[in-house]
């Protein structure tokens, strides 16, 4: 038989089996890498269980005993039933009830030996000390060193699979595989960190050592924490410094030549100058686009920043070389923003541009492919469509991608096919804290534009309830008569966009009934046809439409300084980073802007988020706090969007360990780019077993 590999099949390991394996599989673990990664999420100490003659009333406590009584009763109160159970040591007795959880009695037997865990009550009437609805295990005496008498693990549990079970799983694995725990960490990273042996941190994650102290275990502060957490950051670098590593050597793209006559001629054309952030940016644009190494950049900056007005001078450098560039966006509405906003600048210098999105005519668009295959066209805008198998380019040069994070890394990388080896520049207006940065984005170059342009009015936000909606109106009411213009953004409905469109629809057709008679009440959805939203959109931006009732299509793209107030309704149901790029709608004049949030219901998360609105305006700190509140793993909301897996490092709690293990990655792999010195020959092996295939393939490049 071949030696066990961390990769073997969850159902292979003893305990398991394949009908488990599925139960297993719940909680997304899937081989026995993932089964000896899986974190406890808490520790019991169970070294020392007090006696039933110490119990301490108020306090949650684990105690032993052996099952004395077990009785079932219905309570006449609310028909409930209940579960009494009488436990008993040499020192006393404690009394135990379950609430309609019947089946115990079939689970326990008198005679059994339990343990359970709970708050202690005291029974007043009954005179007796009481725990109800307690958690319970069966005590089992040949097993009694996984589960008694020490620190104990407690795993996340699944139903059919309980802590118990994945303890007993995971103390034989960690017994029968030890064989695997070599040591892949570099000596001098172990030593200048203080780290734990690989075995020695694997077993403590699970079992901390008697005498250990529990509170740094169950904050994943614990030297084995830290070890693993530090080891999994740094794995993850060396694959991305040798990514980036990879891509610096071995491709050779374009080396653009810099003139920028034509970008100066977009300069001059604009209304405004560039901000110190945008010369930042375009200079390191401009020195990637020289360089033959293909440009791999992301540029971060808050709605509003003018990353657009970059990227269109970064392909005007391209079109000047006589290569073409595409522009991909998520959303249509996205796209034909953008295309109203570079098409003068396209025409002044003499190139063109069209549109291509899913909803283009059959005849329109096959027009274009022709030309954009014939190299007529110099600047593709589009969706998704994009990456259709059909378009092809004659000379594609840049790829652009903004709002990057809203498409997978394949889609991602179709469009980059499309040419030879052309330039990418990403976008996002998601501001992204730097821990995650690091971790998403290793391998990419990242410039930050952190400066608004001039002249942006504040920006103040405020909560209403719904019963206050009146006075929401009102405001909305006074700032057009002053002249400006309004959204109003409809609830997010959690079931599906037609919910959305409906909530969309009836709040227009209410407002324009109601309080907003003598207005025009304008209405944008994302079902509409593209002439359609075209129009709108038009309509809003020259000012022929008050109040903009919009589902959340507005979320990015629409540019109407004029619009200096928000309402956003079930502000509740939003996360923080859409609230943001919302409300980055308004604030784009000298006017103060006001933002307003009106909550139906208000649960304590909700209300964390709300305030942050009204405390935070940098879409940094947004992020942060959003990363903070919600983890990493939700905080795009998808796997998809290439948040890796992490097993035991958490991007918040071990934010520090982030910067480190990218420092040292980065580093290592700078010595020794393909880990051929002797000091690297398990990291070696280890990323072999990790990555198989494509490791060779970042290797041989
Ligand atoms: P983003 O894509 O980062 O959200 P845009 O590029 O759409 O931002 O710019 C937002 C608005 O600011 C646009 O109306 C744009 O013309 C304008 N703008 C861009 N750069 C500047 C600048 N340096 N000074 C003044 N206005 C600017
Ligand atoms: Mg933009």
């Amino acid at each position: 038989m071949d030696a066990p590999t961390w990769n073997l099949s969850i159902q292979y390991i003893k305990g398991v089996g394949p009908k488990r394996a599925a139960l297993f599989a719940k909680l997304d673990l899937h081989t026995l890498h993932d089964l000896l990664y899986f974190a406890p999420f808490r520790y019991e100490d169970r070294t020392l269980l007090p006696t039933l003659n110490h119990l301490r009333v108020g306090e949650t406590q684990t105690i032993a005993g052996r099952l004395m009584a077990l009785s079932l009763s219905a309570s006449s109160v609310k028909r409930m039933q209940m579960t009494h159970a009488t436990l008993s040591d040499p020192t006393g007795t404690l009394h135990a009830v379950w609430f309609n959880q019947p089946y115990l009695t079939n689970v326990l037997k008198l005679g059994d030996d339990l343990m359970l865990t709970g708050k202690v009550t005291h029974n007043a009437y009954q005179h007796m000390d009481e725990m109800i609805n307690p958690e319970f295990e069966k005590i089992d005496a040949a097993e009694d060193q996984m589960h008694m008498g020490r620190i104990v693990p407690i795993y996340h549990e699944t139903q059919g699979l309980t802590h118990r079970m994945l303890r007993t799983c995971i103390f034989h694995a960690l017994i029968q595989y030890a064989a695997l725990f070599v040591e892949m960490l570099p000596k001098a990273l172990l030593e200048k960190y203080k780290l734990l042996p690989l075995a020695e941190a694997m077993v403590q994650l699970h079992f901390p050592a008697a005498g250990s102290d529990v509170s740094l275990w169950n904050r994943g502060k614990s030297p084995a924490h830290g070890r693993l957490a530090f080891q999994e950051l740094f794995l993850m670098q060396v694959g991305l410094a040798m990514r980036k590593h990879q891509s610096v050597t071995k491709i050779s793209g374009i080396a653009f030549d810099v003139t920028g006559t034509l970008r100066d001629t977009v300069i001059q054309r604009a209304p405004f100058a560039l901000t110190q952030a945008q010369r930042r940016v375009m200079a390191d644009i401009e020195k990637d686009m020289k360089c033959e190494t293909p440009m791999n950049r992301l540029i971060e900056g808050d709605v509003g920043c003018g990353k657009t007005y970059v990227a269109l001078m970064a392909a005007t450098l391209a079109m000047e070389n006589g290569w073409q560039v595409a522009l991909m966006a998520p959303t249509e509405i996205l796209v034909e923003q953008h295309g109203l906003a570079v098409a003068m600048y396209i025409a002044a210098i003499g190139r063109s541009l069209v549109i291509l999105t899913r909803q283009t005519g059959e005849k329109e668009k096959r027009e274009a492919l022709h030309r954009i295959a014939s190299g007529e066209v110099d600047l593709v805008i589009g969706t998704h469509a994009l990456i259709e198998q059909a378009v092809q380019f004659k000379a594609l040069g840049l790829v652009i991608v903004d709002e990057q994070h809203k498409f997978g890394v394949l889609q991602r990388a179709k469009l980059v096919q499309k040419g030879k080896t052309p330039d990418l520049l990403m976008m996002t207006a998601t501001p992204i804290p730097r821990t995650l940065a690091l971790t998403l984005y290793g391998e990419l170059d990242v410039s930050t534009i952190d400066e608004m342009p001039p002249g942006r009015g504040t920006v103040r936000t405020q909560i209403f309830s719904s019963k206050r909606r009146h006075e929401v109106y009102t405001r909305i009411a006074q700032e057009i008569d002053k002249g400006h213009q309004a959204y109003m953004v409809c609830p997010l409905i959690e079931e599906s966009e037609k919910s959305d469109l409906q909530a969309a629809k009836t709040l227009a057709a209410e407002l324009s009934r109601g309080f907003f008679t003598n207005r025009r009440v304008g209405l944008l959805h994302g079902a509409m046809k593209r002439l359609e939203k075209e129009a709108v959109m038009r309509e809003f931006h020259d000012g022929k439409i008050d109040v903009l009732v919009a589902t959340t299509v507005v979320e990015v793209g629409i540019d109407v300084p004029n619009a200096t107030i928000m309402a956003i309704e079930h502000a509740e149901r939003f996360g923080l980073a859409q609230l943001h790029q919302l409300r980055g709608r308004i604030g784009r004049s000298i006017h103060p802007s006001l933002c307003l949030l009106i909550y139906e219901h208000l649960p304590k998360e909700a209300r964390q988020r709300l305030s942050a609105m009204t405390r935070l305006s940098d879409g940094f700190k947004i992020a942060e706090e959003d990363l903070r509140m919600r983890g990493p793993g939700e905080f795009f909301g998808t796997r998809q969007s290439g948040v890796p897996r992490l097993h035991v490092a958490d991007l918040v709690r071990d934010a520090d360990w982030v910067e480190l293990a990218r420092e040292e990655a980065f580093n290592w792999i700078r010595q020794d780019p393909s880990l051929s010195h002797p000091q690297s020959a398990a990291l070696y092996r280890d990323l072999q077993q990790r990555f198989g295939e494509s490791l060779a393939a970042l290797l041989s490049g």
